[in-house]
């Protein structure tokens, strides 16, 4: 069978239709908030850059230098120093142009075990071998990356390391400064996706690894701190890596949407970007304690959950031999959601965990979420 064809669509996608009804109360969907979009500013945003013609033209591959300059000084702001990006039809994209650059078929990709699964995807369509690396609490675990190295020479390693999806933890500033020196040493790939990483509700922030580590490609989008429909991510990477990524993305997409990027250079150039994630980490860090504050009633003793300090997601495991996906349809009976967490396992699932997000509903349909859902796993 031709390799995409062994692809399953997303499992998250396809439930995603099915808590759409109005009166589920979903903890499924990893989508920011509706409401606090800035709609406004972006509604002005787009007035502005629609005032020149040329945002409706064809453009360079590379993307608009407004918003390239402005998202590099951006990262080195927050500690990354950046020279140079490539925007991406969000960060989705880079993943895609990483997969289609960086690896052969048969080329083996490590992840942290459980991952995001859209990246399993992308690599899996790239016809990469997937191997799993242990986690813990403390994100990926540094000697189980040891012996996947030894065992396996992966090409890549694919990580999340700051409130990662699906789990919401963060790898220690010790275990990043150990996973560069093994991507120096054994020469891979590490590629930081980092969609969450200022969406931050307490503690303060660990470097990133592209900071201490110049064999990584670092992965940032606009989805969570700004709004996901306009598509807009962008990729950081050495200089003659980035070159060849936009070769890759010339043949993909020509460029990401001209208008989109102009409107987020105005956007950016007009707006306060840190206030508006403050108003986000304050709204979101109140739908975090809400549902942690709510998990010891809603399920069984002997139940364990992440406690996330930033991110969207709280993931969870089951005492026992059970099935969150069967449980599932039976929490939709109750009008009440989550995410099974076999999807993202790349090898062997564990079919006793699930994710569950907070951030698109308020503490008192959280409060009202859970009580349904205690109704079910209780
Ligand atoms: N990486 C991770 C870890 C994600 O959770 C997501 C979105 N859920 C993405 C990448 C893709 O985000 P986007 O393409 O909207 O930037």
């Amino acid at each position: 069978m031709h390799r995409t064809l062994s692809v399953a669509s997303s499992p998250v996608r396809d439930l995603l239709a099915l808590t759409s009804r109005p009166e589920v109360i979903s903890f499924a969907g990893g989508l920011p908030a509706p409401e606090l979009f800035d709609q406004d500013g972006l509604r002005a945003a787009y007035d502005l850059a629609l005032r020149d013609r040329s945002v409706l033209q064809y453009a360079p591959t590379e993307g608009n230098p407004v918003l390239r300059s402005l998202v590099s000084h951006r990262l080195t702001g927050r500690g990354l120093p950046t020279s140079d990006v490539l925007v991406t039809t969000g960060s989705q994209q880079a993943l895609s142009l990483v997969a289609t650059a960086l690896l052969e078929p048969g080329a083996v990709v490590a992840v942290e075990e459980p991952t995001y699964l859209a990246a399993l995807q992308c690599f899996q369509m790239a016809g990469a071998r997937i191997v799993p690396v242990a986690s813990d609490a403390d994100g990926l675990d540094p000697d189980s990356l040891r012996s996947v190295i030894a065992a396996e020479r992966p090409a890549l390693l694919y990580l999340v390391p700051t409130f990662a999806n699906p789990t919401g933890r963060t790898l220690s500033a010790s275990r990043r400064a150990e996973v560069a020196e093994l991507a120096a040493s054994h020469d891979f790939w590490v590629v930081e996706d980092d969609p969450y990483g200022e969406l931050r509700y307490r503690g303060s922030a660990v470097a990133p690894l592209a900071s201490i580590s110049d064999r990584t490609i670092y992965l940032g989008s606009f989805s969570k701190i700004g709004a996901p429909g306009m598509r807009l991510g962008w990729l950081r990477a050495p200089a003659d890596l980035l070159r060849t990524f936009g070769i890759v993305k010339q043949a993909a997409d020509l460029h990401t949407s001209t208008v989109d990027q102009a409107a987020a250079a105005a956007y950016l150039t007009h707006n306060d970007l840190d206030a508006h994630v403050t108003r986000l980490c304050v709204a979101y860090g109140e739908r975090r304690d809400a549902m942690i504050a709510a998990l010891p009633s809603t399920v069984p003793d002997g139940t364990t959950w992440t406690d996330p300090d930033g991110g969207m997601f709280v993931w969870l495991r089951l005492p026992g031999d059970v099935d969150s996906a069967e449980l599932l349809k039976d929490a939709l009976s109750h009008d009440v959601a989550f995410v099974p967490g076999a999807p993202f396992f790349a090898t062997t699932p564990d079919h006793a965990t699930f994710r569950m997000s907070f951030t698109t509903n308020t503490p008192a349909e959280i409060f009202d979420g859970m009580s349904r859902l205690a109704k079910v796993l209780r």
